[in-house]
């Protein structure tokens, strides 16, 4: 099988009722960003980060995945396909995907504020000021704000690097290191871009565009891939 790896973005996620950054003007569903997904404001207001998260994670109770996330689990049946993923949503996985890769955490896990490798599910569950975890400091979202290490770009560069065709769905390609992803692409394989905007691909490479939402983009990407398979 040929491998498919799919880069997506707070796109893919657009049409399940979840706003992107970029729609909402540079405020994240009335947020400056760096007050609510940085250390920063972690360290100035540790009750708005949790309300911020909390809101966004009942939110995610309440969406379904869409017609892109849905297109892309069934592409299983024909690829060896491989999500990385900037969303913190949990829509690829309840889609039916296998291999997803978060590069940003995840929404229903918390984590130590004392040991990164301490991380638990909590599903959707909120995570209030007092929570603690083993080693008695309090719990924080797992998520990799701006300006924070990511630690799963590693194993992002090495499935990108094996990838026979490579898709970016969703993403503005404005936030590293998920962006630079795109220079590990192998020569050989196809690369394809999914977005209702323009995109700046870096690099000189050939891009197949489709100029759709994700639900309609990944029905015809399914149906041009199938020739390669
Ligand atoms: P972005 O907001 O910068 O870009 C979103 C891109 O999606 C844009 O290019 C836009 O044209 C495109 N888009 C809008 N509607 C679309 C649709 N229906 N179908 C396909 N594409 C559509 O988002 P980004 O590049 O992912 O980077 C921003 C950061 O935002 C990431 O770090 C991510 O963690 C975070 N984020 C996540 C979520 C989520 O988990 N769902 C939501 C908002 C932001």
């Amino acid at each position: 099988m040929k491998k498919l790896v799919i880069l997506t973005g707070a796109g893919i996620s657009a049409e399940s009722g979840i706003k992107t950054f970029r729609d909402a003007g540079g405020l994240w569903e009335e947020h400056r960003v760096e007050d609510v997904a940085s250390p920063m404001g972690w360290a100035l207001n540790r009750r708005l980060v949790l309300k911020f998260y909390n809101d966004r994670r009942r939110q995610l109770a309440g969406c379904e995945p869409n017609a892109g996330h849905i297109g892309l689990a069934a592409l299983e049946k024909y690829f060896d396909v491989h999500i990385i993923t900037q969303n913190i949503d949990n829509l690829h996985e309840r889609a039916g995907s296998t291999k997803v890769i978060h590069l940003h955490g995840e929404l229903t896990k918390a984590r130590s504020t004392k040991d990164p490798e301490l991380i638990y599910d909590i599903g959707y569950n909120d995570i209030r000021e007092g929570d603690k975890c083993d080693l008695g400091s309090q719990l924080r979202p797992h998520i990799v704000w701006f300006g924070e290490a990511v630690p799963m770009i590693e194993e992002a560069v090495k499935v990108t690097g094996q990838a026979d065709i490579f898709a970016v769905i969703g993403t503005s390609l404005n936030v590293y290191p998920a962006a630079g992803l795109i220079e590990y692409v192998p020569e050989g394989a196809s690369l394809w871009l999914i977005d209702p905007n323009d995109v700046y691909v870096p690099g000189d490479r050939r891009v197949e565009v489709i100029k759709e939402a994700a639900g309609k983009g990944v029905e015809i990407l399914a149906g041009r891939l199938m020739d390669l398979k």
